[in-house]
């Protein structure tokens, strides 16, 4: 396919490459999407669970969904477009960013290390009383579990709906966008801001924006190049051809 020549061809000769992942690139690991089938547990949809209001209102139920969902992503290993994204990083080194919407850490247990986690990381959590943070990744948590320090109530370290992103790793997300020859957006429906926003910016501010969906999205006519087709199948062969 054409494209997907061009597409190699842009990327190999590209300094600073920023990459932009969502839940699309976890698929064929066998992540559920929230807008995909088997996103849904107990008739509840995300946008009812994952809120600051749903977590006050009863944290139990919240956190029996995030060990529901712990448990389902504590079975999958990183696919191919995982590990295509480990080889870009050593073809660029410090001019790779790769800046995720994922909570779901496969990027990091790929071998992937200069990343960004827009939306905080499923197996952190973080303690409403004293404010400490830990990984925790035993699957036999009780809902809810409370903080190995005080004894408060802790919370998933991720980003609800309604809640602000953290400023820091906002602003390098930015800084990546906006310095990018490239930008290549993965599996993303684009409509979670401001991740989103983050493509326009950065073909506002130059570079030349290729997107890897299933689907049509809401990006796919503002980009240079739209290539349909599994991140999984197709994102080894875009990143290692000569
Ligand atoms: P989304 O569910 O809104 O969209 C997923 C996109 O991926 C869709 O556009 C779909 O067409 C595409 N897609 C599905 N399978 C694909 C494949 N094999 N190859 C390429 N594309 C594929 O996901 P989002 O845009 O990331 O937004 C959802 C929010 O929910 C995020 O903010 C994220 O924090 C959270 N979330 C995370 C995970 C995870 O960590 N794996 C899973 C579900 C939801
Ligand atoms: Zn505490």
């Amino acid at each position: 396919m054409e494209s997907l020549r061009e597409a190699a061809r842009v990327l190999r000769n590209a300094g600073r490459v920023s990459v932009l992942t969502g839940a699309g690139i976890s698929a064929e690991s066998g992540v559920p999407t929230f807008r995909g089938p088997g996103g849904l547990w107990e008739n509840y949809r995300p946008e009812e669970l994952a809120t600051p209001e749903a977590f006050a209102r009863d944290p139990a139920l919240v956190w029996r969904w995030y060990n529901w969902r712990r448990g389902l992503i504590a079975r999958c290993r990183p696919n191919p477009a995982h590990m295509a994204l480990v080889e870009l990083e050593k073809a660029k080194g410090e001019g790779f960013t790769l800046i995720t919407q994922n909570v779901d850490g496969l990027h990091e247990a790929a071998g992937s290390r200069r990343i960004l986690e827009l939306h905080g990381n499923i197996w952190r959590v973080r303690c409403t009383a004293c404010g400490v943070r830990y990984t925790e990744r035993s699957l036999e948590l009780p809902a809810p579990p409370s903080c190995r320090e005080c004894g408060g109530l802790v919370r998933p370290d991720v980003v609800w709906f309604g809640e602000a992103l953290d400023p820091q790793v906002l602003a390098k997300a930015w800084e990546a966008a906006q310095d990018a020859e490239v930008m290549l957006v993965i599996g993303t429906s684009a409509v979670v801001h401001p991740a989103a926003s983050l493509v326009p910016a950065a073909k506002a501010a130059g570079a030349f924006v290729i997107e890897l969906n299933l689907e049509p999205t809401a990006h796919s006519e503002l980009v240079d190049i739209s290539i349909r087709g599994k991140a999984g199948e197709l994102l080894p062969g875009i990143v290692a051809a000569k």
